[in-house]
């Protein structure tokens, strides 16, 4: 086998493995990325953010035909669903930005290969190539970034017919009439949001008392509580012992959280969205020493340097929000670090979005965090309902939150469930980042009418003193 020599060599091409790959290449690293996909973008774009967002918007201008044009004197008598045609659009969607990543890693001349690569020392990776075959790859350094896969619940075997998982999810042939998610965290959510859309009757079951548990309780409440008024049912305190597939459809074993009779409940599809775990099958850790934390993530220190020399880590794998957007920052700061630049990422700063209508967003500590911390903070709420463009376009659930020190007004954390929450969370994380006081969000010009301006009036509201509630 020939030995091919390389700076960097990138084991994972997602948001996390592509991104380092062309900064590497960008600060003159000679970079391969491997892939055992096939294509390149990883989770994110094959099976994660992308495809899902795609359904979101189609089935949010479908259910918007339907149900919302009417309230704007515009009659569409017969809107029709084509579900194929809509995940033939989803599955170009797909294939385009997929396309332009093979593209970029040729314009920054990163090699890509497919195939599955193995570290077999600190500075070699084999890759068993896709086509047959396999290739020897010396290097300088080795990145992980290997991404996660779903997690899986003891009892329940997924078929990815009639129990799924999120990538089963995104490729229903037809809308089941009863769809059971298992788990209230956003990626169950913004699929049940998908299904119900277009026709299913959704329930989800979740093991904690409330929905998106990492969130801020007041966010999530207003969130279940729209979620509900939408038609999505909840089962929240439930415990699913077992789903059972048969020929008819599923039956799931559900329980009190707390104990308590059993009971059953029938399904057509059942989608397990319990969390996602990360993937290191067959990467060789354990032959070359590299070490995880109690929790499986491979252990890195703040320049993402696992305990072996020459092997770095980012993105799912290890620890931190298991985000796109993460992945791909700690992809750019781990390479310029290894060129000897200054880095660092804050996973406090590391915005979260689910992308169900009305959004959620987020930034920064949670009214909880802050509580357990001991620390003081005032709170500025302000309403959509309150709000001229929101009231314009007719969507006025949800509020904007801003949580400031109360001591100082830094601006500690921002909350927001309404429409385009995930653009409007950026101005919040701009100003986290650069340490802002509520007050400076306040005294900044923000354009007329806008949504962006409930962000203002939350923030005037920190000192008592919005203008329009
Ligand atoms: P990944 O994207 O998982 O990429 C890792 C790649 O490495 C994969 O292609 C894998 O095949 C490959 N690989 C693994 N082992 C090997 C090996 N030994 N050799 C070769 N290749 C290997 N995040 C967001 O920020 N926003 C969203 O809206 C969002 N929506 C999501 C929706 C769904 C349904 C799902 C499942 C996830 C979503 N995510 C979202 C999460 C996001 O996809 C991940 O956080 C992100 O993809 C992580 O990037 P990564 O580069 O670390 O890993």
């Amino acid at each position: 086998m020939a030995e091919e020599r390389y700076d960097l060599v990138v084991i994972g091409g997602g948001p996390g493995g592509y991104v380092a790959a062309i900064r590497a290449a960008q600060l003159g690293m000679k970079t391969v990325c491997v892939d055992r996909r096939g294509v390149l973008g990883g989770t994110c774009l094959n099976v994660g953010c992308i495809p899902s967002k795609a359904l979101l918007r189609s089935s949010e201008l479908y259910e918007e035909a339907r149900r919302g044009f009417a309230a704007h004197g515009i009659r569409a008598a017969a809107v029709e669903l084509d579900l194929a045609a809509m995940m033939k659009r989803k599955d170009r969607v797909v294939a385009d930005l997929t396309k332009g990543i093979a593209f970029l890693l040729k314009k920054n001349e990163v090699a890509a290969l497919a195939g599955y690569g193995e570290i077999k020392g600190p500075d070699t990776v084999a890759v068993a190539l896709n086509g047959g075959g396999s290739r020897r790859l010396a290097a300088d350094r080795i990145l992980i970034a290997t991404g996660s896969e779903a997690a899986a619940l003891p009892g329940i075997e997924i078929d990815e017919q009639r129990i799924v998982s999120s990538t089963g999810g995104l490729e229903l042939a037809a809308v089941p009439e009863r769809l059971v998610v298992i788990g209230g965290g956003y990626i169950g959510l913004e699929l049940g949001s998908v299904w119900r859309r277009l026709g299913a009757q959704v329930t989800v079951v979740e093991l904690l008392d409330r929905i998106v548990p990492g969130m801020d309780g007041e966010l999530g409440r207003e969130l279940h509580k729209v979620l509900r008024r939408q038609g999505m049912a909840f089962e929240l305190s439930t415990r699913v012992n077992a789903a059972r597939a048969g020929v008819d459809g599923v039956e799931l074993e559900l329980e009190p959280a707390g104990g308590g009779a059993a009971r059953t409940l029938e399904a057509d599809v059942v989608l397990v969205a319990v969390g996602r775990r990360p993937f290191t099958d067959g990467l060789g850790l354990e032959a070359v020493g590299v070490e995880r934390d109690p929790q499986g993530r491979i252990a890195v220190d703040s320049a993402f340097r696992t305990n072996v020399a020459g092997i770095h880590a980012i993105g799912d794998v290890v620890a931190g929000p298991m985000l796109a957007h993460k992945a791909s920052e700690e992809g750019i700061v781990c390479v310029e670090m290894m060129a000897g630049q200054a880095g660092h990422v804050d996973h406090g700063l590391v915005p979260g979005v689910v992308y169900t209508w009305p959004e959620a967003a987020a930034v920064g500590r949670t009214e909880e965090q802050l509580q357990e911390a001991g620390i003081a903070y005032r709170a500025g709420r302000f309403p959509f309902a309150a709000n001229s463009r929101a009231r314009v376009n007719g969507f006025t659930q949800g509020f904007t939150k801003i949580l400031a020190d109360a001591a100082t007004d830094r601006v500690l954390g921002v909350h927001i469930i309404g429409p385009d929450a995930g653009t409007m969370i950026h101005e919040a994380v701009s100003v986290l980042a650069f340490g802002g006081s509520a007050e400076d969000i306040a005294r900044t010009s923000h354009a007329h009418p806008t949504l962006a301006e409930g962000m203002m009036e939350a923030a005037l509201g920190v000192a008592g003193r919005s203008i329009h509630i």
